[in-house]
C-alpha cells in the first residue's frame, strides 16, 4: 500500500510560497509519527524577507489606522473559518489536545480570534499633550516600520498572534521564524493570511538559532518581539542593542503559588492543578512550585495527587486526551531529570512521571516534602510536574517565592481577603493572581519582572509598544 504523502508548508515571503531545497521534518510528539515538512530557511531568505517587509512598508503604514484595525478584524474572521483546520495542525506539532478539558488547541484559535478582534478596538488616536500660551504639542503614534518576531513552541500559534496583530495595526510589516520544533501552524496560517493582506506585510521564515540571529542583528529591523527562554533572550537583546533596536522581551519564569493557611483545600486543589499542568505545563505563566503550610501540606498534596491519578495523558488527537506528551526530546529528557533527582534527594512522589506512548508522553507527577534548594524548585520546569514546599510562616512562604531571578506571574490562595491582598502586594511578579492563576486577556496588560522579560504586550500599552511616539510642537505666530 502507498504511504499518504505528508504535507509541506513552505515559507511566505513577499506573498509567494518559498521553498528552498532542504526539508526540515516535523513530528508528532506523542508517537512521533511525521506530521509535515517545511523548508530549512536560511539567513538569505531572512535579507528576502526583510527587503519585501520594507518595499511594503509604505504603503501599509500610509493605509490608514482604520484600515489597519478592520485588516485586524478580517484576520480574526480567517481563524474563525479556519479554527479547525489550524487546531488540529497545533495538536498534530504541538502535541496539545484538541479540546483538553477547555483548554486545547481549539481553545489557542479562539485566542487566536479573540486577541486578533480585540486589537482591532483599541484606540491609537493623537493627544494633545500641552496647550495654552501660544503653544501647541500633539503625541502621535507612528509605526516604527519592520518588526522581527521570534516565537517559541508552547503556543506556537497563538504567541505568534500575539506579535503580529499589534505589529500590523500600529502600521508595521512583520518578518516572523516560528520554532523549528513548531513551525508548521504559523506557516499555514501565513498563506492563509496573505490572501487577504497586502505582499510583504507578514513574511515568514523558517529555521533555527542562526536564522534568528540573523533576524534580531538585521538593519533593516527597527523592533524585535521574542518569546522564548531567558537565556537566549539575552543573546536577542545583545544583538538588537548592535543597531539600538527596540526589543519586547517575554522570557521565562518561575511562578510561585503561595496556598495561606486555612485555605479550603478541597475548593482550590482543581484550580492549582489547571495552573500548574495546563499545556502539560508548558506554560510560560504556569504554576512551578507551590508553598503550602506545614498543617496543609499533606492535605493539598493528596488532593493534587488525587487529580492526577484522574488525567489521562494520550495522543492529542484522541477523544479521551486530557493531557498531551511533552513537545520535545531535550524538554521531555530535563524534566524526567529533575523528577527523578528531586526523588534522589527526598521529595515524595505521589504521582506521575511514568512514560507513556513512544515519544513524550510523562504523566503529571505531584511532588511532596520539596525544599528550596531542589532543582526542581529552584529551575523552570516547563513540563508536568509540580513540587510542594512547605512553610512555617506566610513571609517565609514569601520570602522563597521572591527569591528567584524571573518574576513572571505568582498567585495566592485562600479565603482572608486581608490575608490575600497583603501576600500579593508582596510578591514580586508582573501579574499577581488571587485563587486563580494562568489566565490571560487581551485588555489587561502582561510583562514580566526581573528576567522574565522587558515590555509589556497586551492592551493599549501593548499597542503602543509598536509605534514610536512623535512630538508636532506648534507656536502658534499671530
Ligand atoms: P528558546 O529560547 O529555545 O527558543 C525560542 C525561539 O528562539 C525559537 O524560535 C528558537 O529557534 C529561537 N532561537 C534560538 N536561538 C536563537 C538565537 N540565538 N537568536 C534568536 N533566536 C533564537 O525557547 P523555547 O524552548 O522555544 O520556549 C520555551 C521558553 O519560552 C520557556 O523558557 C518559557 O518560559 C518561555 N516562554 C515565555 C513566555 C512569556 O510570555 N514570558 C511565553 C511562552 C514561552
Amino acid at each position: 500500500m502507498s504511504q499518504p504523502e505528508v504535507p509541506h508548508f513552505p515559507m511566505i515571503i513577499g506573498g509567494q510560497p518559498v521553498s528552498s531545497g532542504e526539508r526540515h521534518e516535523v513530528r508528532n510528539p506523542f508517537d512521533l509519527s511525521l506530521v509535515g515538512t517545511c523548508p530549512v530557511g536560511t539567513v538569505d531568505d531572512v535579507d528576502r524577507a526583510v527587503a519585501a517587509a520594507r518595499a511594503a512598508f509604505p504603503e501599509w503604514a500610509a493605509l490608514g489606522d482604520a484600515a489597519r484595525a478592520h485588516y485586524c478584524t478580517r484576520i480574526g474572521d480567517v481563524f474563525q473559518a479556519h479554527a479547525g483546520e489550524l487546531a488540529r495542525l497545533i495538536t498534530l506539532e504541538q502535541g496539545r489536545p484538541i479540546i483538553a478539558n477547555g483548554f486545547g488547541s481549539q481553545f489557542e484559535l479562539g485566542g487566536c480570534v479573540g486577541w486578533s478582534m480585540a486589537t482591532a478596538q483599541f484606540a491609537l488616536d493623537d493627544r494633545v499633550v500641552l496647550e495654552g500660551g501660544g503653544v501647541r504639542a500633539v503625541q502621535k503614534r507612528v509605526p516604527k516600520g519592520v518588526v522581527g518576531s521570534i516565537t517559541p513552541w508552547n503556543w506556537p500559534l497563538l504567541i505568534a498572534v500575539w506579535h503580529l496583530l499589534p505589529a500590523l495595526r500600529a502600521g508595521n510589516c512583520v518578518v516572523m521564524k516560528p520554532s523549528p520544533f513548531t513551525p508548521l501552524s504559523t506557516l499555514r496560517a501565513a498563506e492563509l493570511l496573505n490572501q487577504i493582506l497586502p505582499a510583504g506585510v507578514f513574511n515568514v521564515v523558517t529555521g533555527d538559532g542562526e536564522v534568528g540571529t540573523r533576524l534580531s542583528l538585521h538593519e533593516g529591523i527597527d523592533k524585535v518581539i521574542f518569546t522564548g527562554s531567558t537565556a537566549t533572550g539575552k543573546r536577542v537583546m545583545q544583538n538588537a542593542a548592535l543597531n539600538v533596536t527596540d526589543c519586547t522581551l517575554e522570557l521565562g519564569g518561575n511562578d510561585a503559588a503561595i496556598v495561606l493557611p486555612g485555605a479550603a483545600i478541597a475548593d482550590i486543589a482543581p484550580g492549582l492543578f489547571f495552573g500548574a499542568f495546563i499545556n502539560a505545563g508548558q506554560t510560560c505563566g504556569a504554576i512551578k512550585r507551590i508553598y503550602v503550610s506545614n498543617e496543609q501540606h499533606d492535605t493539598l498534596a493528596e488532593a493534587l495527587a488525587a487529580i492526577a491519578s484522574g488525567t489521562t495523558v494520550g495522543n492529542g488527537l484522541e477523544a479521551s486526551s486530557d493531557m498531551g506528551p511533552l513537545q520535545n526530546a531535550p524538554q521531555h529528557a530535563k524534566v524526567k531529570a529533575l523528577i527523578a533527582q528531586a526523588v534522589r534527594d527526598g521529595a515524595n512522589l505521589l504521582a506521575g512521571g511514568t512514560q507513556v506512548g513512544e515519544g513524550y508522553g510523562l504523566t503529571p507527577a505531584v511532588l511532596a516534602n520539596c525544599t528550596q534548594a531542589m532543582g526542581i524548585v529552584a529551575q523552570e520546569q516547563f513540563g508536568p510536574a509540580i513540587p510542594l514546599v512547605r512553610y512555617d510562616t506566610p513571609d517565609q512562604a514569601i520570602a522563597m517565592a521572591n527569591a528567584s531571578e524571573y518574576g513572571l506571574c505568582a498567585s495566592v490562595w485562600g479565603s482572608d481577603p486581608q490575608g490575600l491582598a497583603a501576600t500579593g502586594d508582596a510578591l514580586d511578579a508582573g501579574t499577581v493572581y488571587i485563587n486563580t492563576h494562568a489566565e490571560l486577556h487581551p485588555l489587561v496588560p502582561f510583562g514580566g519582572h526581573k528576567q522574565s522579560g522587558l515590555g509589556t504586550q497586551f492592551g493599549e500599552e501593548g499597542l503602543l509598544a509598536f509605534t514610536d511616539s512623535k512630538i508636532v510642537y506648534e507656536r502658534h505666530r499671530a
